[in-house]
């Protein structure tokens, strides 16, 4: 395989002969199935809360039972059509596999005027369904797994996405900026839960619509292929520090899906707005992190471990120390975007010029803004459940 490609010079990404696929059985989640050195009591408990009864709800603000009982809620759409051929298939879709409830579309393609109208009319179709944000790249092999995770086995099993799909379109789904400042909180977790039901339900219905147009597609959440790399190519942001994307639309809180499909369509171009410069200036993500599991130094090739990605240069995240943390206390954790000082409401055009400028010289002074007059501190879910 090549590993640098004429893109790398557009999005930044530096690809060493190091570089090799990952094989999502290394994936953290996946290795607390198969792995004992991520195996723990705290780390099953951690999975089983996500269900009301084993819920270890207590009297810290932000983990009571209204807390995990929203949290939980908003996950169960996704968890309904995940186990749809869990047992019976080992399919665990959305997570694992791709997803396939799908029915039969039109016999031959829809004939579009030109790429870009169809581009045109897919955006206008994912906007009613709901899509935060779409942006389409080519189909890399680069950031394909090189094998998905079986459940059953705990083994790796073959990928089963037809190579002759030429491109991927990717949308975004935002999480929501009240849940998020609660964080650390089983309550915070909604913002997640909701952000992979929307998530669902705009694949599953994007993907039935350009299947009703006449094309192959294949819709696919975390299963299959990094999301970040691809969302990048797509045109969607930068990557941070804290190893999560960044968006100009809503900063780090976007849930990411894909589809792979043959629609003629426009590809976008990756766009970078002085993300890289301004983290290289920051440390608020590091610093804030309890585990200390976010790098403070310069991008490297550095793999901590088997679930890092080998061969880019990039600022790596310590994969065992956040999973630890999480499974700790009991909810996923994202305290790093809650201070990140580009989760903001970009609707406001305050925060938009603050934006702009933090891709200037002067981020220094942006930066000091952020930390004398935006409140980043944790909210009390108390307040948020009182808001209207
Ligand atoms: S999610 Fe929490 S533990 Fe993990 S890297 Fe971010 S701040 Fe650290
Ligand atoms: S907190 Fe600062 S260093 Fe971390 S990702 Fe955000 S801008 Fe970059």
């Amino acid at each position: 395989m090549n590993n640098k490609k004429p893109i790398d010079e557009k999005t930044g990404f530096d690809l060493s002969d190091e570089f090799s696929r990952f094989d999502q059985r290394n994936e953290i989640y996946c290795r607390s199935e198969w792995d004992p050195e991520i195996q723990s009591k705290k780390a099953t408990e951690f999975f089983d809360g996500h269900y009301m009864p084993k819920a270890r709800a207590r009297k810290a603000d932000g983990f009571g039972q209204r807390d995990y009982a929203l949290r939980n809620a908003t996950w169960h759409v996704t968890n309904v059509l995940r186990d749809l051929r869990r047992e019976s298939d080992d399919r665990k879709e959305g997570f694992f596999d791709t997803f396939t409830a799908h029915e039969e579309g039109w016999p031959e393609p829809y004939v579009f005027e030109s790429e870009a109208d169809a581009t045109q009319n897919l955006r206008r179709a994912a906007k009613t369904m709901g899509a935060g944000m779409l942006g389409v790249c080519e189909y890399d092999e680069r950031w394909m797994y090189s094998a998905r995770f079986s459940e059953k086995t705990k083994e790796s099993k073959p990928l089963d996405i037809p190579e002759d799909l030429p491109r991927v379109i990717v949308i975004g789904e935002p999480m929501d900026l009240g849940l998020t400042a609660t964080v650390p909180s089983a309550l915070s977790g909604s913002a997640t839960g909701m952000g992979y039901t929307h998530d669902t339900v705009v694949l599953l219905t994007l993907t039935q619509y350009i299947r009703n147009l006449g094309y192959r597609a294949v819709a696919s959440m975390n299963d299959s292929a990094l999301a970040i790399p691809l969302a990048v190519q797509a045109g969607f942001g930068e990557v941070g520090r804290h190893s999560l994307l960044i968006t100009e639309e809503y900063g780090p809180r976007l849930r990411l899906g894909k589809i792979f499909t043959d629609m003629p369509l426009v590809i976008s171009e990756p766009k970078r707005f002085g993300v890289k410069e301004f983290c290289d200036i920051c440390q608020r993500c590091s610093s804030a992190c309890p585990p200390k599991a976010i790098t403070r130094g310069a991008p490297s090739r550095e793999a901590y471990s088997v679930s890092n990605l080998n061969g880019v240069k990039k600022w790596t995240t310590w994969a065992e120390k956040c999973f630890r943390f999480w499974a700790g206390q009991n909810s996923d954790c994202s305290i790093c975007i809650r201070v990140c000082p580009y989760n903001r409401d970009f609707s406001k055009w305050g925060n938009r010029l603050w934006m702009k400028l933090a891709g200037t010289p002067l981020r220094r002074i942006m930066l000091q803004l952020d930390v004398w007059f935006f409140e980043r501190n944790r909210q009390s879910s108390k307040v948020w459940w009182l808001k209207r």
